[in-house]
C-alpha cells in the first residue's frame, strides 16, 4: 500500500483525512454561509458521503484533498488538496475552509503547498480552481497563489457528482439500476374487513389485501353484500377515488334496479376519466382525455377536480382553507409523499454543477 503524504507549512499540517475528522467536516458542511460556494449545506449523512467520496479517491486515484490541521491548536480547519473526479473540467487543487479559520490567510498556505506538491509529486502540468464567480475572496487566494483567469466555460459532460446513482431495489430486494431520481412509493394496504370478508366467502385476496368481487362488486356467493373501493380487487382498476366513486354510483342503481325487480344490470364498466397527482409545491401533472397539463395548471385542475368530488360544501371549504394555510405557511412540505435526506444531497451536489455551468472560473498557472 502507499504511503500516504503529508505537507508541513509554517502554521499548518495537511495529511489524508481520518475517521476523527468527521465531526469538524460534518459541522463544515452544515455551516450555510461556508456552503454557500459548494453547492449548499449537507446534513450529517451527507458530511459523511462527502468525506469518504473525498477519502476514497486517495486510494482509487492516489491523490485527493487534504484533511487542514493548525498546528498550534491541533484543530481540523478544512479541507484543501487535488480534486480531479470523473468528468471534472481539469486538475483542481480546491481549498475550502472553515468559517473560524478565514482571514488569516491559512487559505493561500495551505492551497500553495497543495499546488507545489501537486506539480512536483503529481506530475500535473496545470493546476485549475473551480471559483464560483461571486466568491471574491476565493478568487484573491488564486490570483495570489500566481493563477488568472483563462476562460469561463462549461465543464464538458456532466462530472461525477452530477451522474450519483440511486439504488433502486426491484421486488428481489436485490437488483440495483443506476438512476438520477429515487422514488419512494408507498404501497396501500386494503382495510382489514377485506381480509375478514374473502374469509367468510371464500373470495381471494391480492397482495393488497384486496378482497376480489364479482363483476356487479358483491362478493362471491353473496349477491346482497357489496364491497367498492380500495378493499376490492376488480379488473384490475388502481386504487384511486375514481373507481371507488364510480362503484358506489354503480352499486347504488344496482340496488335501485333490483328494487324495481330488473335483474339485467350490466356489470360494472370503469370510465376512465383519466390522472392526476400533485408532485410539489404548485405542481402537478394531470393526463385526461389526451390532454396533458403540468405545473400551476396541473395544480389547479388538480386542486379542482378534488374539491370538485368532495361530499358536502363543508368539506370542500374546509378542504380549501387546509390548502391554502398549507401552501402559504409550509409551501405544501407535509403534504408532499417524495422527501428523503438522500434526495436533498443529491440535488444539493446537483446544484455544484449548476453552480459552475453558472460561469467556472477557469484558472490556470502558466
Ligand atoms: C396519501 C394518499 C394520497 C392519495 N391521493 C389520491 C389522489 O391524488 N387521487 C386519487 O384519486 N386518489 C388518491 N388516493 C386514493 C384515494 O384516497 C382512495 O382511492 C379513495 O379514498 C378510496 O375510497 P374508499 O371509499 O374505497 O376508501 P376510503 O376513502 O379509505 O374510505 C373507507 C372508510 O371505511 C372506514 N372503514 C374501514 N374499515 C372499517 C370497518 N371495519 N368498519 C367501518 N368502517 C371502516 C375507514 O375508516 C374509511 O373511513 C390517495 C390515497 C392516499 C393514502
Amino acid at each position: 500500500m502507499r504511503s500516504l503524504p503529508t505537507l508541513e507549512t509554517a502554521r499548518l499540517l495537511l495529511r489524508p483525512p481520518i475517521a476523527e475528522d468527521f465531526e469538524a467536516w460534518a459541522a463544515f458542511c452544515a455551516d450555510e454561509e461556508v456552503a454557500r460556494y459548494l453547492g449548499g449545506a449537507l446534513d450529517r449523512a451527507g458530511a459523511w458521503r462527502n468525506m469518504c467520496a473525498m477519502t476514497g479517491a486517495w486510494t482509487v486515484r492516489g491523490y485527493s484533498v487534504f484533511s487542514v490541521i493548525e498546528k498550534a491548536s491541533g484543530r481540523w480547519i478544512g479541507r484543501v488538496g487535488p480534486w480531479y473526479p470523473e468528468g471534472w473540467p481539469g486538475t483542481e487543487v480546491a481549498y475550502s475552509l472553515g468559517r473560524n479559520a478565514w482571514g488569516k490567510g491559512y487559505a493561500y498556505e495551505a492551497a500553495a503547498a497543495a499546488v507545489e506538491w501537486a506539480f512536483e509529486k503529481l506530475g500535473w502540468r496545470e493546476v485549475i480552481h473551480c471559483i464560483v464567480p461571486e466568491n471574491e475572496k476565493s478568487r484573491r487566494v488564486a490570483a495570489r497563489l500566481g493563477a488568472r483567469i483563462q476562460v469561463v466555460e462549461v465543464p464538458p459532460g456532466p462530472p461525477v457528482l452530477q451522474t450519483l446513482v440511486a439504488e433502486v431495489y426491484g421486488p428481489d430486494g436485490e437488483r440495483r439500476i443506476p438512476a438520477r431520481t429515487r422514488v419512494w412509493a408507498a404501497g396501500v394496504q386494503a382495510s382489514p374487513l377485506a381480509a375478514i370478508l374473502a374469509a367468510a366467502t371464500g373470495a381471494g385476496t391480492d397482495r393488497a389485501g384486496r378482497v376480489a368481487v364479482l363483476p356487479d362488486c358483491s362478493l362471491p356467493g353473496h349477491p346482497e353484500v357489496f364491497a367498492i373501493g380500495d378493499m376490492v380487487r376488480l379488473n384490475d382498476l388502481p386504487g384511486v377515488a375514481q373507481p371507488a366513486i364510480q362503484q358506489g354510483t354503480y352499486v347504488g342503481k344496482l340496488i335501485r334496479a333490483r328494487l324495481t325487480g330488473k335483474t339485467d344490470t350490466p356489470p360494472f364498466a370503469y370510465r376512465d376519466k383519466g390522472s392526476m397527482a400533485t408532485i410539489g409545491h404548485l405542481s402537478a401533472v394531470a393526463d385526461s382525455y389526451g390532454m396533458k397539463f403540468t405545473g400551476v395548471i396541473g395544480y389547479t385542475m388538480w386542486g379542482f377536480v378534488h374539491v370538485l368530488y368532495l361530499i358536502g360544501w363543508a368539506n370542500r371549504i374546509g378542504a380549501m382553507f387546509n390548502w391554502a394555510r398549507a401552501l402559504t405557511f409550509t409551501k405544501n412540505r407535509p403534504y408532499r409523499t417524495i422527501t428523503a435526506e438522500h434526495a436533498r444531497y443529491e440535488l444539493t451536489h446537483d446544484a455544484i454543477y449548476d453552480t459552475y455551468q453558472g460561469g467556472l472560473w477557469r484558472t490556470s498557472w502558466a
